[in-house]
């Protein structure tokens, strides 16, 4: 049999990543995981990954603010059988008015949101451009294109991995290795739970309700995404269906920047 392609996706212990992670298992990838969580629900993804769909799973624990840990971390991949696919997913979100904008939380939010792609991808590429083959994927967002009020940081970070992966693409054209980003709309994971349940604290209303003014707000389409869809992206990138697909950034966003 033929060997299997290596994926690691940082920021894969929870929502898109973890689906990300499991859609790619599903299509034969070897996994190597990131992320921060509970020790016990990261070893029970990572047998969930290696029972269900018979590949080899590997975990990395690295923080994505900080650039020694990542170069670790993808040595370490690329050491363990070789790398073919990287998802650029980590994210963090915070909420302010650029005024009031905390500088440690514009510096996290830059560091883990945008910064972490760069170190990643940086220290792959080597590998990728040696074999003639790979696959980056960066999940960006709708704010990759658009802004909304309150997100400064995030805005700015998810605009500078559109651009990321433009450069990556124009500088490997020809070197058998693609670069996209993938810019979600509304998809309910913690980090978007989190965003809900302040707005239920803030205006005394319910779940359901802040839910259904969440989506009424930015996106026509009044359903969320789910983890798996992005995934199933994911894997399509990677396919050879996809091979001239390069620089491009997909939005699966239910409409919201058609308007
Ligand atoms: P999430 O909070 O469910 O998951 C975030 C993941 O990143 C977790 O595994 C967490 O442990 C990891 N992480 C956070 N800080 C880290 C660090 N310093 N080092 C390593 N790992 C770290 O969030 P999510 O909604 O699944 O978001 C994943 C990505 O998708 C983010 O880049 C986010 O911006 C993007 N996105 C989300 C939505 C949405 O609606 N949920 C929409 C568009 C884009």
């Amino acid at each position: 049999a033929p060997a299997r392609k290596h994926a690691l996706v940082t920021g894969s212990t929870s929502g898109i990543g973890r689906g990300i992670a499991t859609a790619l298992a599903a299509a034969g990838y070897d996994i190597t995981l990131n992320g921060f969580g509970n020790p016990d629900d990261i070893a029970a993804l990572h047998r969930e990954l290696e029972t269900f769909y018979g590949v080899k799973a590997r975990y990395s624990n690295a923080d994505m603010s900080k650039p020694g840990e990542i170069r670790e971390m993808i040595e370490q991949a690329i050491a363990d059988g070789g790398l073919d696919v990287l998802v650029n997913n980590a994210g963090v979100q915070h909420v302010s008015p650029v005024e009031a904008f905390p500088d440690d939380a514009w510096d996290r939010v830059i560091a883990i949101n945008l910064s972490s792609a760069f170190h990643t991808t940086k220290h792959a590429l080597p590998h990728f451009q040696a074999k003639g083959w790979g696959r980056i994927v960066n999940i960006a967002s709708v704010h990759g294109h658009v802004g909304s009020t309150g997100k400064a940081a995030y805005v700015a970070a998810k605009h500078g991995i559109v651009g990321l992966t433009k450069v990556l693409a124009l500088e490997n054209a020809n070197k058998g290795i693609t670069a996209n980003a993938i810019c979600p709309g509304w998809v309910l994971t913690p980090l978007v739970k989190q965003q809900i349940e302040a707005r239920v604290a803030e205006n005394g209303t319910t779940f359901e309700q802040e839910t259904e003014a969440l989506l009424g707000e930015k996106q026509p389409m009044l359903k969320f995404t789910t983890p798996e869809k992005i995934g199933a992206t994911v894997v399509f990138l990677c396919s050879d269906a996809a091979d001239t697909i390069t620089g491009s950034s997909l939005t699966v966003d239910g409409g919201w920047t058609a308007q």
